[in-house]
């Protein structure tokens, strides 16, 4: 069974829509927002998947069969896909038949993963793109959960790879050097993005990001679901 977020109407998280981050942004897409995470950023915006002290988990978070997934994933257009959560590799085993069910069913899939778990052969095999976020130090979690040499060396050797890094200051971008050298990183798949939820913040930080991007070479991202709709969910 998988744990699904649920919606402020309590169906699940399930929606269609286009990709608003990183290197596929535009791209349209149903989206599934799996519950549950194994960091706490400080400023997560989507803390009502894992974060039961503020939030009740009862009401939050739905359980559902791979079979109820699929049959709500296909009621949309178009055979592409974008796991997202929380923390989606928190629940490899559970969705593993529902990414194969996709996959047979023509479906190309995005993962979306903070970089901290391994993913099983099984799942190299069938995501066709993985937007992986390692979070910073101005996440506020301590390095020993944010940063797992292991998940880094695979994802770094996985073609279709980008590492998405959430700025909030011009500085932060001397952490992501450190790391790009750490790990031999392309800089074309390194993806900056700036840490906002609402547009003045987005359009202000975006401003020195794209500078910062212009000399290092790396890609810049948007929130294109923040410019268009602020921070909501289910769209
Ligand atoms: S990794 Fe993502 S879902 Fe988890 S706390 Fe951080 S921002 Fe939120």
């Amino acid at each position: 069974m998988l744990k699904v977020s649920r919606l402020p109407d309590g169906q699940p998280e399930i929606f269609h829509s286009v990709q608003g981050e990183g290197v596929n942004a535009g791209r349209p897409a149903v989206f599934l927002r799996l519950a549950l995470c194994n960091l706490s950023c400080l400023w997560c915006d989507t803390r009502y998947t894992w974060d039961w002290k503020r939030f009740d988990q009862a009401s939050q978070v739905v359980t559902m069969s791979v079979e109820e997934a699929e049959k709500s994933i296909k009621r949309y257009p178009g055979h592409s896909v974008v796991v997202t959560g929380g923390e989606p590799l928190i629940q490899q085993k559970a969705a593993t038949p529902l990414l194969e069910r996709l996959k047979n069913g023509g479906y190309w899939i995005e993962m979306e993963t903070n970089g901290t778990i391994v993913p099983s052969r099984n799942w190299i095999r069938l995501v066709d793109h993985w937007s992986v976020s390692p979070k910073l130090e101005n996440s506020g979690n301590p390095l020993s959960a944010r940063e797992n040499p292991r998940a880094y060396r695979l994802f770094r050797s996985l073609p279709s790879a980008h590492f998405k890094y959430v700025l909030q200051e011009p500085d932060d971008v001397k952490e992501i050097k450190a790391l790009s050298r750490k790990y031999a990183l392309d800089p074309l798949k390194i993806v900056l993005m700036p840490q906002a939820r609402d547009r003045k913040t987005l359009l202000e930080r975006s401003r020195w990001l794209v500078d910062i991007c212009r000399s290092e070479g790396y890609l810049f991202s948007t929130r294109l679901q923040i410019l268009l709709w602020g921070n909501r969910r289910g769209v």
